[in-house]
């Protein structure tokens, strides 16, 4: 009688905890970000809190080890929607670049891209050059990031390759602590900026961000198509005096193939229709639009976001 009844319980917890979940009729979407200190975190916090007011959709926001990690992560079923890199997207998609050796990744589809993310290479005062970081103690982005495949790409546009500098695999925050006591050189960072890491280190250190050459940068758009050109502004953090001239990808919110037509739907028109509201939450709101969502795509589009932009006559 007793274990009838707890059984009974167990019944009824389960349907209580499965109606919850879908309370609202919508799914909750836990959404793979990156770093704390990275952009894709709070952007994504942002991003939640938004949704959740405007169309009462519910996020669980995680942080990651970013891109790679992330897409992973949503193959895999741990989450359903991420942020990442358009150009990891379609390597990941493709089977390509690092990614030839474990294989192609499917079960994600793209979403819309969301802003500019800027390849920052911070360096120690008097280093000029990236050619000046060969035999200098570099972090290139954590093993999971995004980061590791521009950093990667930006040597080789410069002749070097990882053997050429005392390669370090850290995420942002620890690569800024590194810095800030003078156990690294030189942190690459791909990212929305200002970037929190770097305006956190500007409080404290001096520091100079690099400039690719002229022929480097003909290099990286000929041979890599995902970047464009980036000029990072004097004064974006409080110790950079100088413009620097760069390069930048996109950052791409991804869904999990499994996740439904109607909730991808939602929130994508969610998203294009509270800009306002999103901006007024985080800066990089600012460069939302359904224009530059449907930019710098690959892959092909979750049904539930191509069926937004379809009705918006964004996509044909
Ligand atoms: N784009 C970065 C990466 O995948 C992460 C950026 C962020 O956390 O804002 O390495």
């Amino acid at each position: 009688m007793k274990k009838t009844l707890s059984m009974l319980l167990a019944v009824v917890m389960m349907a209580a905890m499965v109606l919850t979940s879908c309370g609202g009729g919508s799914e909750k979407i836990f959404l793979a970000t990156g770093s704390e200190t990275g952009t894709y975190y709070s952007f994504g916090i942002a991003l939640g809190q938004v949704m959740k007011d405007k169309i009462g959709q519910e996020f669980g926001v995680q942080s990651t080890g970013a891109s790679k990690a992330n897409i992973q992560l949503v193959a895999d079923g741990d989450v359903s929607m991420a942020i990442v890199q358009n150009d990891v997207m379609d390597y990941a998609f493709n089977g390509t670049n690092t990614f030839a050796e474990e294989g192609a990744i499917s079960g994600f589809s793209a979403v819309a891209t969301l802003y500019a993310e800027v390849i920052q290479i911070v360096a120690k005062p008097g280093i000029t050059s990236v050619a000046d970081l060969k035999g200098k103690t570099v972090s290139v982005g954590d093993a999971g990031s995004g980061t590791e495949f521009n950093a990667a790409q930006i040597f080789e546009a410069y002749g070097m390759t990882f053997d050429d500098i005392n390669k370090q695999s850290l995420g942002f925050t620890d690569s800024a602590d590194k810095f800030k006591d003078g156990q690294l050189d030189a942190f690459f960072v791909t990212a929305g900026a200002p970037t929190t890491c770097i305006t956190d280190l500007a409080t404290s250190n001096d520091f100079v961000i690099l400039s690719i050459g002229e022929t480097e940068m003909q290099y990286l758009k000929d041979n890599y198509g995902y970047y464009t050109e980036y000029t990072l502004t004097a004064g974006t953090y409080d110790k950079q005096t100088e413009d620097a001239t760069t390069v930048a990808v996109k950052a791409t919110l991804i869904a999990a193939d499994t996740l439904s037509e109607d909730t991808v739907y939602n929130v994508t028109k969610g998203i294009f229709e509270n800009v306002e509201a999103i901006k007024a939450t985080h800066a990089k709101g600012a460069e939302l639009s359904a224009d530059n969502g449907v930019q710098g795509i690959s892959v092909p589009f979750h049904p539930g976001a191509e069926k937004y932009f379809k009705e918006i006559g964004k996509l044909s």
